[in-house]
């Protein structure tokens, strides 16, 4: 089976992993921690940035430091991951669901303004599968509106947008790296923002919260989200090399560009927009309303020829759980409904072989032709 994603761990992870060992350092309050977060937040241009044990942990957070209120508003892409709106539910906020441009992926901006009310308070950007939202426009609404903006970068490590870092924007940003993100430290996240109050909150919240003068005595229930040295280790090393991760995401997603380019019935991914260049996060395709196979049946053919795929997101406003929780949406949500029907994505991983895409494009050339 050629896996979706298989990580690549060849540079100085081997090295930094053993000297945890070897010094005994394998809990959060080893050196790799700290040099870690603040290579990331030098990294991404943020002033702070505080490592967590996922993106999920990172989002709960960071939703939470906010101090939002029961029925204050959030407006967020509903053609994205759970993690994005369980703080939100958990809190008692009311998550506002907008479709997503069938392009990128991401949400569509000339649909947010209508939905904003006395109610809303922040807007969730969330970038998707390689392409960066359209900020300038995000950023607009959250200063012509007062909103505050929560930036999901989790897929965007070292994208750019107009020349500026995804992870940069607004109040606060996440990141994962999750072994599929462009790098990874097994599980482990990181929260970044400019404001040193939100700063302390979140390392305060993420370890305890605990009181800095007596251990043991706590004024709030926080949370244990610590990320240990062993992951930090690795997340140094990754970090070293991200340069050339993203080339190669590059060239991995412009050698499917080329393979594919003649697939009939199936949409590519957008090399560039405007504002940025694709990075690939992974290589996504949707069957087109021409073809009547929908995405689980192309990647059950690909299964039998020994292909891993994964379908795209299933919308958040579609999600069995929100049964129990009182939200909002726009009246149309069809593009990400429809790309979660046709959408699926296929090996891109870092560790994926040139035979590999070959065989793949073959493949997919075949149950298409
Ligand atoms: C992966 C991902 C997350 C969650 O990160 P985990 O580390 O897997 O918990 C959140 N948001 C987006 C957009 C992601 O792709």
């Amino acid at each position: 089976m050629i896996p979706v994603n298989t990580p690549v761990l060849d540079g100085n992870e081997k090295k930094y992993l053993l000297e945890c060992i070897e010094t005994g350092w394998i809990s959060s309050e080893g050196p790799f921690v700290d040099k870690f977060e603040q290579e990331f937040a030098s990294y991404v241009d943020r002033k702070y940035a505080v490592s967590v044990s996922n993106g999920s942990d990172a989002l709960d957070l960071a939703v939470f430091v906010l101090g939002l209120e029961p029925g204050d508003e959030v407006i967020l892409p509903t053609f994205t991951i759970i993690s994005c709106m369980s703080q939100i539910l958990r809190q008692g906020i009311v998550p506002v669901f907008v479709d997503c441009d069938p392009g990128t992926f991401n949400i569509d901006v000339n649909k947010i303004e209508e939905l904003i009310t006395e109610k809303t308070k922040a807007i969730m950007a969330v970038h998707i599968y390689g392409l960066p939202v359209e900020m300038d426009r995000i950023e607009f609404l959250c200063n012509k509106y007062n909103l505050l903006l929560i930036e999901d970068a989790a897929e965007m490590h070292g994208q750019t947008y107009n020349n500026r870092k995804c992870g940069s924007f607004g109040d606060i940003s996440i990141f994962s790296f999750y072994p599929n993100k462009h790098i990874t430290t097994g599980e482990g996240g990181m929260i970044v923002t400019n404001n040193e109050c939100l700063f302390n909150r979140i390392k305060s919240l993420k370890n305890l919260a605990f009181l800095p003068e007596r251990r043991f005595v706590h004024h709030e229930l926080g949370w244990n989200m610590r990320l240990t040295n062993m992951q930090a280790a690795i997340g140094v090393a990754q970090l070293e090399k991200i340069e050339n991760i993203i080339k190669q995401k590059r060239h991995i997603g412009n050698t499917y560009n080329e393979s594919l380019k003649n697939l009939k019935s199936v949409q590519l991914p957008i090399k560039h927009t405007d504002y940025a260049e694709n990075i690939y996060w992974v290589y996504p395709l949707v069957i087109t309303d021409d073809c009547e196979l929908d995405a689980s049946q192309v990647m059950k053919m690909l299964a039998l020829k020994g292909i891993g795929t994964r379908p795209f997101f299933y919308p958040l406003h579609m999600q069995p759980v929100l049964e129990k929780y009182s939200f909002r949406r726009s009246d149309s949500l069809q593009n990400s409904e429809k790309i979660a029907e046709k959408g699926f994505y296929i090996p891109s991983g870092l560790g994926v072989t040139v035979e590999q895409m070959e065989y793949v494009s073959e493949s997919l050339m075949e149950i298409f032709k």
